[in-house]
């Protein structure tokens, strides 16, 4: 990706209260946010408060590289209210120490001013705390205004007060082939709260979440968990991304089958899993293929009832194609059944939603059953 494309901000978060806690929750709070799409988390930086008096503690710093839709006013009010979710109070002194601080350094190449802020923040320039961490995630990003990459803008500036935390590492995005290169990593922080949790479940099933094996499940499982209902941090509109052509006269049946899905019920948090149906009869308007996989996978990584997963596959087609019909019939396997022996293990659930001219008109109901059977 080249510097500056079109979409990417660049997001300085600090604290100087219980700092250990708040900056990791603060990257798992953008990764979540359905609006803000986390590509990368520069390292940790500790410096001196600036402003804050001798005693006032030291803070941490990173920067977050981000792609989002929202404009800056909107960014800047998501990032306002997970300040306040992390206990942010904005009081009259700008130097007391706080929880958490999340201000839009960058966002995209633009330059404008607004009431009582602006963008580029003028200490992605000046300020060494704020430059340090961008030239760590994104060392090629331009300055719009003066034309330095974000590397050449920290190489000027005293860094001498800045100093690299060693081994503490916000983690980056959930990305599979990755997750176990990190064994060795014990200061890897990713969702403290979450993986408290997750310790405590350990100690409840009689397991000591101190042995060997056990050590660097919490971490593991908030990963997993993140990517598994990754679905709650994504959207329609972000999936879909404009994926949408002129059906040039063609009214045939689309049909895409066989599209591997994994869900999570919602009544036993275990998965099920099968295969999926999404078929539609186009009116002017075609969806690239791999989007209706997509759209599968967004309502399936959330808790789910296989019968509304199935609904809202179908519905979410209808929304953004409008086509004359729209069929989703899905075959899952749920281990909730499986594993505790309540049914036969080899018992699947089909379920399916048809709209349009697949209710209205039995022959194509007829054409799509006998496709998929
Ligand atoms: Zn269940």
């Amino acid at each position: 990706m080249s510097p500056n494309d079109r979409g990417q901000v660049l997001i300085s978060v600090g604290s100087n209260v219980d700092r250990e806690k708040h900056l990791p929750e603060a990257v798992r709070l953008l990764r979540r946010n359905r609006f803000i799409e986390v590509m990368d988390v520069s390292r940790v930086f500790e410096s001196p408060s600036i402003g804050g008096g001798p005693d006032a503690p030291d803070f941490f710093n990173a920067a977050v590289l981000a792609c989002t839709a929202l404009d800056p006013k909107e960014l800047r009010d998501e990032l306002r209210h997970i300040e306040e979710v992390l206990g942010r109070v904005r009081g009259e002194d700008v130097n007391a120490p706080r929880t958490i601080d999340l201000d839009i350094a960058y966002y995209q190449d633009h330059v404008e001013e607004r009431e009582g802020w602006r963008i580029p923040d003028p200490g992605a320039l000046k300020s060494a705390h704020v430059a340090v961490p961008i030239a760590d995630v994104a060392a090629e990003f331009v300055h719009p205004e003066t034309n330095q990459t974000s590397h050449e803008i920290a190489a000027a500036l005293d860094t001498t007060k800045v100093r690299l935390v060693p081994g503490l590492r916000l983690t980056a995005p959930h990305r599979p082939t990755r997750d176990d290169d990190w064994e060795d990593d014990r200061l890897e922080v990713y969702a403290p709260k979450f993986e408290a949790l997750v310790r405590q479940q350990l100690i409840e099933i009689g397991e000591d979440p101190e042995r060997e094996g056990l050590r660097r499940t919490p971490l593991r499982v908030a990963k997993a968990t993140d990517y598994i209902t990754g679905g709650y941090a994504t959207s329609l509109e972000e999936v879909v991304n404009g994926a949408i052509f002129d059906a040039e006269g063609a009214d045939e049946m689309v049909l895409v089958k066989d599209i591997e899905f994994y869900s999570m019920c919602e009544h036993h948090m275990l998965p099920f899993f099968g295969k999926a149906a999404v078929a539609y009869l186009p009116n002017q308007q075609i969806i690239g293929l791999s989007k209706l996989a997509r759209i599968v996978d967004l309502y399936a990584r959330r808790l789910q009832v296989q019968e509304r997963l199935t609904n809202q596959v179908a519905d979410a087609v209808q929304q953004v194609l409008e086509p004359h019909g729209v069929a989703v019939v899905m075959d899952g396997r749920h281990l909730c059944m499986m594993m505790r022996g309540v049914q036969k293990q080899e018992s699947s659930t089909v379920t399916s939603a048809m709209r349009g001219t697949f209710i209205s008109d039995a022959r194509t109901r007829a054409e799509l059953l006998n496709l998929i059977s």
